[in-house]
């Protein structure tokens, strides 16, 4: 638990929350300020600031967690689509360092921006940044 986190402060029982699911290691609850109807937020229940903090076991079942979410989500708000977004510090947006995971739910033409631009690349970059990547992941 961390100590100004209110994130912590929900899971600890002292800031109310929205709850609709928890389970050993994660809550769901109701985005206080919701982007669409339904929007959910995932959150473990240790704190962990971003995806690289969190551990295996949090990472193992984060995803069968997320699925049982976004399915009573798409049910109950008749969405046509789901975007699952998770921020990474503050550059990407992330606002509360607690990871967390957004449940957005989409219909067509519902005016959302989650998007980007995308741009074609040379197969000069396309080569330089593959062989870049594979270096670091191979150490
Ligand atoms: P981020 O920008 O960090 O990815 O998302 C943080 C989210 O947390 C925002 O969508 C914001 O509305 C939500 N949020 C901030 N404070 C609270 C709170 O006290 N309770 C709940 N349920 N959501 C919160
Ligand atoms: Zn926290």
């Amino acid at each position: 638990m961390s100590k100004n986190c209110i994130f912590c402060k929900i899971i600890n029982g002292e800031l109310p929350a929205y709850k609709i699911w928890e389970n050993e290691y994660f809550i769901a609850m109701l985005d206080i300020n919701p982007a669409a109807y339904g929007h959910v937020l995932i959150v473990p229940k240790a704190h962990f600031v971003n995806l690289h903090d969190i551990t295996d076991e949090y990472a193992r079942e984060f995803l069968p967690f997320a699925q049982k979410i976004t399915r009573a989500v798409m049910d109950v708000s008749g969405a046509e689509g789901f975007n699952l977004v998770q921020n990474n510090g503050a550059s990407a947006g992330q606002t509360v360092m607690h990871f967390h995971a957004h449940v957005v739910p989409r219909r067509i033409g519902d005016g959302l921006s989650l998007s980007w631009i995308p741009k074609s690349q040379s197969k000069e970059f396309m080569a330089e940044m593959t062989e870049k990547l594979v270096k670091k992941l191979n150490g």
